[in-house]
């Protein structure tokens, strides 16, 4: 997803108090951001926000923190809440390839990635964010107990992710290719932009949640 370049949309995001500005200075310390030791949760490729701003508004006791690439994105997620105060929400205008610039050891306590970019192209295989190249990052920046939940729309994309595993030091603890049909995995389920879209037109949704 990427929408036309914005005007302003450098100098609202500068003032928006959701985005955190310097966030390489954070690492390591991201618990003091918040003021205080609740778990932390993050969002890969979080587009326009609309899961992780309802996740953070329905969890107060846990710290959510939205990563997208795009800043004309970005802009789009700010401008939803900026008339709300959710003090335990903030976004990051990053590459999720750094992220390990961004977070310390054990820092995470779950990741959410929702519809991720699918890039089909084989000689991309590596941008795809459950890649196994992106699952690596990963084990660098979340708890030993932590986990990872991925779901999309895409079977060739869920396919790919699901033979990713054995390549990495990380397993399937629960898996579904109809998660809206299946009761214990869709319990307490928060749709994301894409999700609302592509099961609206009847397209089942796959999800994983993985753990080491
Ligand atoms: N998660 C949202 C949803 O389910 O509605 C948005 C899905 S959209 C298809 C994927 C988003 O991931 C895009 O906004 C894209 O810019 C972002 N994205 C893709 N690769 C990324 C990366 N390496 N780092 C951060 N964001 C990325």
């Amino acid at each position: 997803m990427r929408l036309r370049n914005v005007t302003g949309s450098e100098k609202i995001i500068a003032a928006s108090p959701y985005v955190v500005q310097e966030p390489k200075e954070m690492k390591n310390k991201w618990k003091e951001l918040f003021g205080i030791s609740n778990p932390i949760y993050i969002e890969i490729g979080m587009g326009k926000g609309q899961f992780i701003t309802t996740m953070a508004k329905n969890n107060p006791n846990i710290n959510f923190i939205g990563i997208e690439k795009y800043s004309s994105v970005l802009l789009r997620a700010i401008q939803k809440v900026e008339a709300e105060e959710i003090p335990n929400l903030r976004f990051l205008c990053i590459d999720a390839k750094e992220i390990v610039d961004f977070f310390g050891k054990e820092e995470i306590d779950k990741i959410y990635l929702n519809f991720s970019d699918p890039w089909p192209k084989d000689r991309h295989a590596k941008r795809r964010l459950p890649s196994k190249e992106f699952l690596e990052r990963y084990d660098q920046i979340l708890k030993t107990e932590g986990n990872l939940e991925f779901k999309t729309d895409n079977r060739d994309l869920f396919d790919f992710a699901v033979e990713q595993i054995p390549e990495t030091k990380w397993k399937i603890d629960q898996i579904t290719y109809d998660l809206h049909h299946n009761n214990e995995m869709n319990k307490g389920n928060v749709m994301t932009e894409y999700e609302q879209k592509f099961s609206s037109i009847g397209n089942p949704i796959h999800k994983y949640i993985i753990s080491r």
